[in-house]
């Protein structure tokens, strides 16, 4: 694609659009801009409140560049991934509370307290 194409700032040579260096003269190039569309925002902040960690890769990304909105798009992410986790666990907590309560409660049917007292006591 052209506009996928970049030239080195310092000797002009053509380098691949993702080359953090130069590949002729060795210097450092300016990082590739991510985008920071409302689309692609929106993916990225789904999927760090929704799939975590799996927004982290975008996070560092994010936040190395330069310009304020990608870092703040990167911060934003952040947040939701740590929002993500907790939201993960505390969900997972609750699922296993259910769980055991459920189990109880079927158990609690057949062999309440003062029943499971006495076949203790027979022993
Ligand atoms: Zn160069």
């Amino acid at each position: 694609m052209e506009s996928e194409l970049r030239f080195c700032p310092h000797c002009g040579a053509g380098v691949t659009p993702d080359a953090i260096f130069c590949s002729h003269c060795g210097k450092p190039l300016e990082e590739p801009k991510l985008s920071t569309s409302i689309g692609k925002q929106i993916l990225i902040y789904f999927v760090s409140l929704f799939l975590p960690p799996f927004g982290l890769a975008w996070t560092f990304k994010y936040l190395r560049q330069q310009n304020k909105t990608a870092r703040t798009v990167g911060l934003v992410s952040l947040i939701l991934t740590i929002v993500g986790i907790i939201g993960t666990v505390w969900i997972t907590m609750g699922l296993l509370n259910n769980l055991s309560s459920s189990l109880n409660s079927s158990l609690g049917g057949s062999i309440n307290d003062s029943q499971l007292n006495q076949f203790l006591q027979n022993y």
